[in-house]
């Protein structure tokens, strides 16, 4: 395959003439603009129609994508995404929808949200929900602002915000950006909060702890309800970070382990094609004495009509232009009618039976993070592979020469040498067995030939990238200056 860019495939004078001759006059940008408005010509590519198409066919071969392959990528929840929700989800009266439109003529994606809210109340036990927020990120955001208002409303003196120091980068980020003190409460050797520490670093000024459960080795928090009424107690408040929400689905629900605020990542527990910055949508639901705080507006109901509720009393405001992503919410909606109570009880199940499965296989040949029972992710440390001069990185790059996507690596911080595998409830236990046999046949190769690792993947066009140099210097202008 020819990996060169479409800039370095111009051919002078090669062109395409897809663009029909428009029916009216059209004028040279310098006819109608001053010159001072005008642009140099961007040095774009001249090729043929079909160059094009062939260019961009073979780009569209070398995606890695769920929809062709394993993705066991640890909190994220690479779930299979059914179809029909794209199908429903593109129906012309979806579609086409504009947020200008009038309520009227707006009632049945009024009443979808409006009945989405309440199937997500069942499931959290939340009272209320907005759904503003465009990602798990700014769901959090908005949980956050929305405990930072009450605080206030309520003339409660809060200065910090308490995580456990297994959690993911976006909580303290979070908290930081609501101006709190973010204060690290350390796990314990089974990978659980430690009570005692919580003890110690909560106080009168604690506003909210951020925690998710099962957290983000993968267990559960037994000691929840502890937890709570240490935080309770204090006048503060529980934060959910309920992005990936796949163990719990009709078992057990966040308000009954005694949390007030939650956000959902719909684009992960719910079903949409997520990944590449989006789209997503972060449900946020809060129980009783936080529903004043809302973004507004609402859906509300009144005698058979669904309207925007503008009027909420203490509302942070708005987070995001109009409603959210409907489209997520249509996705969102479909998968959970499709499922019902039963089926979203078996998902959960399901997921946490696969992950299992998967700690079983391997526990002889892997450490596993901890030694209690995982929920619906495992997070194995690759100690003894490193011992042996193969990090895991080196079997992370190593799996996609078999064909799969590497699990998360060395998150959660608090695990040396992690890899955290999230198999999700969609995966046939043929592909599991798949990806078993292919970790046990990584471990062997260490001995065998150790530098196949190291050099890992081999069938790739693009080989090992200096992640850290790509992040930091993107080279974007380089186009720009070719000739
Ligand atoms: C994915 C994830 C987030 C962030 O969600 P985005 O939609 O990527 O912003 C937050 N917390 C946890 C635990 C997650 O897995």
């Amino acid at each position: 395959m020819d990996n060169r860019l479409i800039f370095e495939k111009s051919d002078e004078g090669r062109k395409s003439n897809y663009v029909k001759k428009p029916a009216i006059e059209l004028k040279e940008p310098g006819q109608i603009l001053p010159a001072n408005l005008l642009r140099e010509a961007l040095p774009l590519p001249s090729l043929g129609e079909l160059e094009v198409v062939r260019h961009y066919t073979n780009l569209s071969k070398l995606n890695f994508s769920l929809d062709t392959n394993f993705y066991p990528l640890g909190s994220c929840t690479m779930k299979y995404n059914p179809k029909i929700n794209e199908e429903l989800s593109s129906l012309e009266g979806f579609l086409n929808i504009h947020p200008f439109q009038s309520e009227a003529c707006l009632s049945g994606a009024l009443e979808l949200i409006y009945n989405l809210e309440a199937l997500l109340s069942e499931i959290t036990g939340m009272k209320r929900f907005s759904f503003q927020a465009s990602s798990g990120a700014q769901g959090e955001l908005t949980g956050m602002l929305m405990i930072r208002k009450y605080h206030k409303v309520m003339k409660n003196k809060k200065r910090k915000v308490i995580v456990p120091d297994s959690s993911h980068g976006t909580n303290p980020a979070t908290s930081s950006m609501c101006g709190y003190e973010t204060v690290v409460v350390e796990s314990n050797p089974d990978g659980l909060i430690d009570l005692d520490k919580l003890s110690k670093v909560v106080d009168g000024e604690t506003a909210a702890i951020m925690l998710t459960n099962p957290n983000t080795l993968g267990l559960f928090e037994e000691n929840i309800l502890e937890v709570a009424d240490i935080i309770h107690k204090n006048g503060g408040l529980l934060y959910y970070d309920g992005a990936n929400f796949n163990a719990l689905l009709g078992i057990t629900t966040p308000r009954l382990m005694g949390f007030d605020v939650i956000h959902l990542n719909l684009h992960k527990t719910f079903s949409t094609p997520h990944g590449c910055g989006g789209p997503g949508a972060g449900a946020v639901g809060v129980v009783d004495r936080l529903t004043d705080f809302l973004p507004a507006p609402v859906i509300d109901k009144k005698k058979d009509k669904f309207y925007f509720n503008y009027k909420i009393k203490h509302s942070i405001g708005k987070v995001r232009a109009f409603y959210g992503n409907f489209s997520v919410l249509v996705r969102a909606y479909v998968y959970l009618l499709r499922l019902g109570r039963e089926g979203l009880l078996r998902v959960s199940q399901n997921a946490v039976l696969n992950a299992n499965y998967i700690r079983e296989k391997l526990k002889n040949d892997y450490n596993v993070a901890s030694n209690k029972p995982s929920m619906h992710e495992v997070v194995f440390s690759c100690t003894r592979q490193k011992e042996k001069g193969v990090p895991a990185l080196d079997i992370a790059k190593r799996l996609i020469d078999y064909g799969m996507h590497p699990p998360t690596m060395y998150f959660p911080l608090i695990v040396k040498e992690a890899l955290m595998v999230e198999p999700t409830e969609t995966e046939s236990r043929k592909t599991l067995d798949y990806f078993i046999d292919c970790m046990l046949k990584i471990n062997r190769e260490i001995e065998q030939n150790a530098q196949t690792l190291h050099d890992a993947p081999h069938t790739t066009p693009v080989k090992r990238v200096d992640e850290v140099r790509a992040a930091r210097n993107p080279d974007l202008r380089w186009r720009f200056s070719a000739k």
